[in-house]
């Protein structure tokens, strides 16, 4: 039995012939700015990749209302119309995006390839050559009460949700860039804007910072975590402990919003790719991961930086290593 054939009829679901598996150069897992990025260049590279775009277009910059720091756009523009753009560029070059599908599972167990990937519509693609681009997830607070009201007044996105606390009190859990842009956007709506954070400085940047203080509608609530989300069909308030004094007090609220960092989505690589101890994919200078002709870029490897821009940078050299490793062995 081939190697090909044993992936296959392992999977879950049933066997396949080869047949019904489709050969690509090189497939990018994921559509952030990283992977829009790296189908672009690999594109003009006349690689022909094919982008498999998960269930978020764009992944999560797609979800941000206003970025103002990436370089080219001084009015700013919305993460929204930025991935547009981004997909319409590298369309331009040949990248072909299947929406909607996800990677499930892959082989990577044999260096220099074939690569071997699944899908949750069921396709099942060889590969000369991949990159990963999976990002990130924002991370939960896990206490109770957060899951139960998920999508009923708790939520982790607030160009998604805001709209819906119109004239409402909301609480921001976090003190990083995230929740104090979140935070401000969510004044456009919310008539009072609590900021909840665990300890008595922010993370967050002095220009957002700086508005965040300016701004009537936001106050701090300091050195506090949230125990509890409470409410029976909606959020009607949180228990909040005092880190200091260690009282717990119930404070009312009708929404949550959560930003308290992300974790990489590198689950569905575990075992085949190398990752450090939070889960981040490990890749040297030249965006390579352990297993030759793979490579990875952007959140799914980056944890310091995070940026829109950081992880175009990524996306552009992972493309151009795996450009020249295709090259190398041709
Ligand atoms: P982050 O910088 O990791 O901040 C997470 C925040 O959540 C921190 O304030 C942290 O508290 C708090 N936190 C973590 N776990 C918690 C828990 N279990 N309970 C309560 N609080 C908890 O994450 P982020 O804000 O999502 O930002 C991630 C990266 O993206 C950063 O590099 C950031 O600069 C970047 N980013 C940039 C922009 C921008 O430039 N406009 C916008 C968004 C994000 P501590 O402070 O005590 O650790």
């Amino acid at each position: 039995m081939s190697d090909q054939l044993s992936f296959t009829l392992n999977a879950p679901g049933g066997s396949m012939s080869s047949q019904d598996i489709q050969h690509e150069k090189v497939i990018i897992i994921g559509s952030g700015p990283a992977g829009l990025t790296a189908a672009l260049y690999t594109a003009r590279a006349n690689l022909n990749p094919l982008v498999i775009a998960g269930h978020l277009f764009g992944g999560q910059v797609s979800l941000t209302y206003e970025i103002e720091n990436y370089p080219g756009f001084p009015k700013g523009l919305s993460g929204q119309e930025l991935v547009e753009l981004m997909k319409e560029q590298a369309e331009r070059f040949g990248a072909r995006i299947t929406m909607y599908s996800a990677v499930t599972e892959v082989d990577f167990s044999r260096p220099g390839g074939p690569f071997y990937l699944k899908t949750d519509d069921g396709s099942q693609y060889e590969a000369e050559a991949v990159i990963v681009t999976a990002g990130a997830t924002p991370r939960a607070l896990n206490v109770p009460g957060e899951k139960e009201l998920t999508g009923n007044g708790v939520s982790y996105c607030a160009t998604c949700d805001g709209f819906f606390f119109r004239e409402k009190r909301v609480v921001v859990v976090g003190g990083g860039d995230s929740a104090i842009e979140e935070a401000l956007f969510l004044t456009r709506f919310a008539s009072r804007v609590d900021v909840i954070h665990r300890r008595d400085q922010l993370r967050a940047g002095p220009t957002l910072q700086q508005r965040a203080l300016a701004n009537e509608k936001i106050h701090f609530i300091w050195n506090t975590v949230v125990e509890e989300i409470c409410g029976e069909r909606a959020v009607t308030s949180v228990m909040l402990r005092n880190l200091e004094t260690n009282a717990v007090t119930e404070y009312p609220t009708d929404g949550v919003f959560i930003f308290i960092g992300h974790d990489p989505n590198s689950d569905v690589f575990a075992g085949q790719l190398e990752r450090d101890g939070f889960g981040y994919l490990v890749t040297d200078k030249e965006m390579r991961t352990n297993v030759e002709g793979v490579f990875a870029a952007g959140e799914v490897q980056d944890r310091l930086f995070r940026q829109v821009a950081t992880s175009v940078g990524q996306g552009t050299a992972a493309a151009m290593s795996c450009e020249r490793w295709l090259a190398a062995r041709e």
